[in-house]
């Protein structure tokens, strides 16, 4: 029985918004035992059956899209426009999940080995029976939903654990999927803190697909290390854009501020550093600057950036700018108020390599912009952190050419951050942004293993 609950307040006012059970080991247990009675229900629709579901899902979230644009304002404090964006994007991998399913998992014939000419042989792929999702606060509809709707489509029962901040967007989601004719079983959620995520990891579920940062992450494969469940871990990031000396700069400086502020820089993919050649240096610095500048935070309807979600985050960015400024760092827009978690964008340029605002994931409204002498030494600068997310790069001629350098799951040429928003490209990192594919192909293929059958003539 569930003894004790928690409140979810709003970084806007201080509301409380909802108030969620806190779920221990014994309820996370059962929520489990029931998604794994009602997986082989939910396998049993079939690819085609699935699909009817999952897009009545979709409709059911557009029915009521201004219900769930409120919710995640109130429970991230993020502007309308951010969370409309994030659903949009959301439902495209929904309906991209839903219609890619059977093509890419159908069992298919493969070609017999040349000393085997007497087997037929095929190549399957199997639904886990039931998947564990924990998912993050600063996308809450988007980043889960590159696990919650691939595993659906493949055929797993899902047991989410939404972050503690965002509980009722993942309640909200649940109860679309109900309404829209989906077995409450086959897709419930937990609610609660670091534990319940905890005793979703040691439950005997056949996959655990985590969102998080990486020290979440290591605490979840060890957890998962204890039983042998396989896990997909999409972890923090660092991503540097690189701007070549020909780049479009007014494209280039665009891009750099909306990847590095728009939900307030809360983005695992947000452009965090930029390394920008000598030659257009000064003028892309201004132009960055003077974007920047006309960037308001507050918590009021036409502010671009809202409060930060996790008020303790504030003061990571605080450190990591304190750390530049004291190696020498040259503020160009700021300061980050002394109290408080709205935080006014900041630009900082010159910054030491050295300095925590380079090395490590600030996840605030907060850009970097460093000079250097060539663009390979910006490959070299970009890659020489432990995170490998993401990566942009503008440039006329080579822009091609620096992306294949770059490290990471995902590189933009001209653009930051476009790849989000195309369904069919895999989603994830090497490194300290961790390892396994949501989105795409890879992404159905992610929640299944694959099943060999071989049968003698
Ligand atoms: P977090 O603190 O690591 O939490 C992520 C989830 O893990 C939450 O639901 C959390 O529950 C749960 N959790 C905490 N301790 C756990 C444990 N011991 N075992 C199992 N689950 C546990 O991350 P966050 O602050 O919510 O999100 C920000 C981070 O996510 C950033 O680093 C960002 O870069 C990263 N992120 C990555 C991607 C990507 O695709 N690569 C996308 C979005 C965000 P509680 O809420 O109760 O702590």
């Amino acid at each position: 029985m569930t003894t004790t609950t928690f409140a979810s307040v709003s970084p806007l006012d201080g509301r409380v918004v909802g108030t969620h059970p806190v779920h221990g080991a014994d309820e996370v247990a059962a929520a489990v035992a029931r998604a794994r009675a009602a997986a082989p229900v939910w396998r049993g629709l079939g690819f085609s059956g699935r699909k009817r579901v999952l897009h009545a899902w979709r409709r059911a979230i557009v029915a009521d899209l201004d219900g769930l644009i409120d919710t995640v304002r109130a429970e991230t404090g993020k502007p309308r426009g951010d969370a409309r964006l994030e659903i949009l994007l959301a439902l495209d991998h929904l309906s991209w999940s839903a219609a890619h399913a059977r093509r890419t998992l159908r069992r298919r014939r493969v070609a017999s080995g040349v000393l085997m000419l007497n087997q037929a042989s095929s190549l399957g792929y199997v639904p886990y029976g039931v998947v564990g999702v924990i998912g993050p606060w600063n996308y809450p509809v988007f980043t889960p939903m590159g696990s919650l709707a691939y595993a659906l489509a493949a055929g797993n029962a899902v047991v989410f654990k939404p972050s503690e901040y965002t509980p009722g967007v993942g309640v909200w989601l649940q109860r679309a999927f109900v309404r829209a004719g989906g077995p409450a079983d086959a897709f419930s959620v937990v609610t609660g803190f670091g534990e319940t995520g905890a005793a979703l990891c040691r439950a005997g579920v056949g996959k655990i697909a985590f969102t998080g940062s990486t020290a979440t992450g290591k605490a979840v494969m060890a957890a998962c290390a204890e039983t042998l469940t396989p896990v997909v871990i999409e972890a923090g990031g660092k991503d540097a854009l690189l701007v070549d000396e020909d780049a479009d700069l007014d494209a280039a400086a665009e891009a750099a501020v909306w990847g590095a502020y728009s939900n307030a820089g809360q983005t695992c993919i947000g452009i965090e550093r930029v390394y920008a050649h000598t030659a257009i240096y000064d003028r892309f610095v201004a132009a960055v600057a003077e974007r920047t500048a006309e960037l308001r935070a507050g918590a009021d309807e036409a502010a671009r950036l809202g409060p930060l979600t996790m008020p303790r985050q504030a003061d990571v960015v605080r450190s990591h700018v304190a750390d530049a400024l004291a190696r020498g760092a040259v503020l160009r827009v700021g300061p980050v108020p002394a109290d408080g978690s709205t935080l006014q964008p900041v630009l900082l340029t010159d910054v030491d390599e050295r300095s925590s605002a380079v090395r490590d994931e600030t996840f605030g409204p907060t850009l970097v912009v460093n000079r250097v002498a060539s663009m390979d030494e910006a490959v070299e600068k970009a890659n020489a952190v432990r995170y490998g997310l993401s990566g942009a790069v503008f440039s006329k001629r080579r822009g091609r050419d620096l992306a294949l350098r770059l490290r990471g799951g995902m590189i933009a040429i001209n653009a930051v951050i476009a790849f989000a928003a195309v369904p069919a490209l895999p989603f994830g990192g090497v490194g300290d942004s961790g390892f396994g594919r949501i989105h795409g192909a890879d992404g159905l293929r992610e929640f299944t293993y694959p099943q060999a059958l071989t049968r003698q003539r």
